[in-house]
């Protein structure tokens, strides 16, 4: 089938942090496959900043081996792409080259200027300084915002407010690329394009949701970070509450920016506050000790971070609750985690059991129906249904998933997240990303569960590498009779 792309103007987009692993892994190959699928104009720049005294060539080099290294892609293909990059050695904090940065991108006034800080963000103010000097904050640029935004309310409206002293808001795009993927996109058409889901969206019938977003890996290279950050910061704070909004907005009038925004911003601010007075009951905090993960022995994780001392968590598990009419009584369980045994993020939506059974007990069980939208890593969406056991033999009833993963029938290739994202920020369209009072409501949210864990004086529960997080995490959603979804369930 044909693949139909929006166009977009000829536009100049700079990473800041162009040699940074962000960069190298998602935003560049982003780029290279709009590139591929001709979304690039010819006219475009693409320009990497970093410190690293390297020239254009010597960039171009560098990205030469990682775009031929990416599954599929041609040579020459990606010779023609690095034709529209080039790289400029800046520091963020010192003056030297910003002169020839600016007549750089000044020979282009009319192109859309995009400027992705792709580096820590304790660098987006003097960053977005230079460029105000500068005067490349005019009409037609944007400015993209890495999470994470801060570490707490107040450090995330220092940052708001600096940036917002040089971008109006309208001009900054904080991006959470969960909201970039395919399957949060196919949630939204789920829910809004069909009669059959949204009557069932309710406390009325749906029993509970889990969102889970797992990880296999430990702390690789980003450990100062993490161990700063710890998994709520990391994950729930932005990513999780996003996928929750998406899950629990009421219908918004339109696909307008502000339209979804304002939904998802409601519920931001019903989230039931979790606290001193309830954390121990909500929460369920971890970090993972020496295990076995991917089939090998790796060490827990103060031996990965040589510093023994640490309580940050690699885990959190909590039960959450929206409170308006809709979702009275529903929770929402939520759980990410480094070193966990599978990589999947993933939002179950378990619906009510139905209220009789007509069934007798040779038919075997009635289970619950689910619709699991599966974010990665083979993006989809399946709807678990009973239906009868097919041939003779009496009436047996099978819990069976409809799959309704249409990529492949539709012989699509489902773009990165990124890949959309970069694009929505050069047609200027903000609908996916994060509206300043978002941010703000989530950490309000979020302060008090740290705070709470901080004046506990706990440690982390421990768990081993490969588990599923803390016995304490099942224990959390099973004291509700329920249990965490698995996918052959
Ligand atoms: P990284 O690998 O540490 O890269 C940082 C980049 O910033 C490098 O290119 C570095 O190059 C440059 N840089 C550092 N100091 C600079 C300065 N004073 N002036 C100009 N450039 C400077 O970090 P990353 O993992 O790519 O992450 C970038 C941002 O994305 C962070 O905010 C991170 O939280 C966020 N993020 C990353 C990921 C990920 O998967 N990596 C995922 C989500 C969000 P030089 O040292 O040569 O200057």
């Amino acid at each position: 089938m044909t693949v139909i792309s929006l166009p977009v103007e000829p536009f100049d987009l700079v990473i800041f942090g162009g040699t940074g692993d962000l960069a190298l892994r998602k935003l560049l190959p982003a780029l290279f496959h709009r590139f591929v699928d001709g979304q690039i104009p010819a006219q475009s720049r693409i320009i990497g900043v970093a410190r690293e005294g390297l020239d254009d060539e010597g960039y171009r080099a560098s990205l030469r081996k990682t775009l031929n290294a990416l599954s599929g892609s041609d040579p020459a293909k990606v010779d023609q792409f690095l034709q529209q990059v080039g790289y400029r050695p800046l520091d963020a904090r010192k003056d030297a080259g910003w002169d020839d940065f600016a007549a750089l991108i000044g020979e282009q006034p009319d192109h859309v200027r995009v400027f992705y800080l792709s580096t820590s963000p304790e660098l987006f103010v003097d960053l977005c300084a230079r460029l105000g000097q500068y005067g490349l904050n005019d009409g037609k640029s944007r400015v993209v915002l890495e999470k994470p935004i801060g570490r707490s309310l107040e450090s995330a409206n220092r940052i708001n407010d600096d940036v917002g002293r040089v971008f109006a808001e309208s001009q900054t795009y904080r991006i959470d690329h969960y909201l970039g993927k395919e399957t949060v996109q196919n949630l939204l058409a789920l829910r809004f394009g069909n009669v059959l889901f949204e009557p069932l969206w309710n406390s009325a019938h749906i029993d509970h949701v889990q969102i889970t977003v797992a990880e296999t890996l430990g702390l690789g290279r980003r450990a100062g970070y993490y161990d700063h950050a710890g998994a709520l910061r990391d994950m729930v704070q932005n990513h999780i509450l996003q996928l929750l909004c998406m899950v629990a907005m009421e219908p918004p009038s339109s696909l307008s920016p502000d339209a979804v925004r304002n939904e998802k911003l409601k519920v931001l601010n019903a989230l039931k506050p979790i606290d001193a007075s309830n954390a121990s009951q909500l929460t369920v905090r971890g970090q993972y000790r020496a295990g076995v993960a991917e089939g090998a022995s790796v060490p827990g994780y103060l031996d990965e971070l040589e510093n023994h001392q640490s309580n940050t968590e690699t885990f959190v598990a909590l039960k959450a609750e929206i409170a308006n009419w809709r979702w009275a009584g529903v929770p929402f369980y939520l759980r990410t985690g480094k070193r966990l045994p599978d990589r999947v993020s993933e939002i179950v939506v378990a619906f009510k059991p139905v209220p009789h059974s007509i069934f007798d007990a040779s038919a075997g069980p009635v289970v619950q129906n689910r619709l699991v939208l599966r974010l990665q890593p083979d993006e989809g969406v399946k709807l678990w249904l009973s239906i009868k056991h097919p041939g003779p033999g009496g009436l047996r009833l099978r819990h069976v998933p409809l799959d309704m993963s249409f990529a492949e029938a539709f012989g699509v290739q489902q773009p990165d997240a990124y890949e959309r994202l970069l694009l929505d920020v050069v047609r200027g369209n903000p609908t996916l990303f994060m509206r300043r009072d978002e941010v703000e409501a989530a950490w309000r949210w979020a302060d008090p569960i740290l705070a709470a864990w901080a004046a506990s004086n706990e440690s982390p529960r421990p768990y081993a590498a490969g588990s599923w997080g803390p016995s304490a995490a099942v224990a959390l959603i099973e004291r509700d009779g329920r249990t965490w979804h698995e996918d052959n369930d």
